[in-house]
């Protein structure tokens, strides 16, 4: 009885075997990139009118905030749109406290453009922000020092087309791509797509987005909403993965 059944059981088994054996790739299959969206500055125009935009589509990403515009300027996010942002994915780091160019700053300054912010986004929110996106990206030797006294990650403002190797990369040197608002949404979700296929960790900086970009660090909303469909489709086909900064962080090792 058991003869006859353990046949066809074999041979299941070899068949399955096979299949198996025939589905692995002769090379280690690329890892599947990753696209991370920062948003820098954190105007409240911004945040209510579009960052709902992100949060429809279930797209995480990271906001940085000068901690001294926070609830008290005009037009400016208030502790509480901070509070709000993990409940959907987000996570947040320091944009400095004023706002200043750092290599440009007095030794007190600097300490305290780098340490106010954290010391306030860690009393308002309760979490610690690991990561500082420099003011105009602006940064040199002597800066990147003294943040590393106070956070993991520094992400600049530029930098090889916002491109970073999954394999390895400095995490005080990470690479922003801001765009500009004449780039093409064919030409960005290109970007997207290659990031994806290729293995990369491609990072992008949303600063404005109006109707009618005047300045290069606008985008228009044809272009923003564009970016944002094209990034939810390639996620949801598997070609992309979509990250916050501090998720993919944690994925690529530190490379100085
Ligand atoms: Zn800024």
């Amino acid at each position: 009885m058991t003869a006859a059944r353990r046949g066809p059981s074999t041979l299941r088994k070899l068949a399955l075997a096979l299949l198996l054996a025939l589905g692995q790739p002769a090379r280690a299959e690329t890892e599947v990139g990753i696209v991370t969206f920062t948003v820098d500055t954190a105007y409240a125009s911004f945040f209510d009118r579009f960052m709902p935009e992100f949060f429809q589509r279930a797209i995480p990403g990271t906001l940085f905030a000068q901690t001294e515009a926070i609830g008290t300027a005009p037009n400016r996010i208030t502790w509480d749109d901070l509070r709000s942002l993990k409940a959907q994915g987000w996570d947040f780091g320091a944009h400095g406290h004023a706002h200043v160019r750092l290599s440009q700053a007095s030794d007190i300054e600097l300490e305290h453009e780098l340490a106010v912010p954290a010391a306030r986004i860690f009393r308002a929110t309760g979490v610690y922000p690991h990561m500082l996106a420099s003011p105009y990206g602006d940064h040199d030797d002597w800066v990147l020092d003294h943040i590393r006294l106070y956070y993991d990650a520094h992400f600049r403002a530029w930098g090889n087309d916002g491109i970073n190797p999954l394999d390895g990369t400095d995490h005080y040197r990470i690479n922003r791509k801001q765009i500009a608002p004449t780039l093409p949404v064919e030409t960005i979700c290109a970007e997207i797509e290659r990031a994806g296929r290729e293995g990369l960790w491609l990072v992008y900086l949303w600063h404005e987005v109006t109707e009618t970009p005047e300045h290069p660090w606008h985008a228009s909303v044809e272009q923003f909403l564009g970016v944002l469909d094209c990034a939810d489709r390639l996620r949801d086909q598997g070609i992309v993965r979509l990250m916050n900064a501090g998720e993919a962080l944690k994925l690529v090792p530190h490379k100085p």
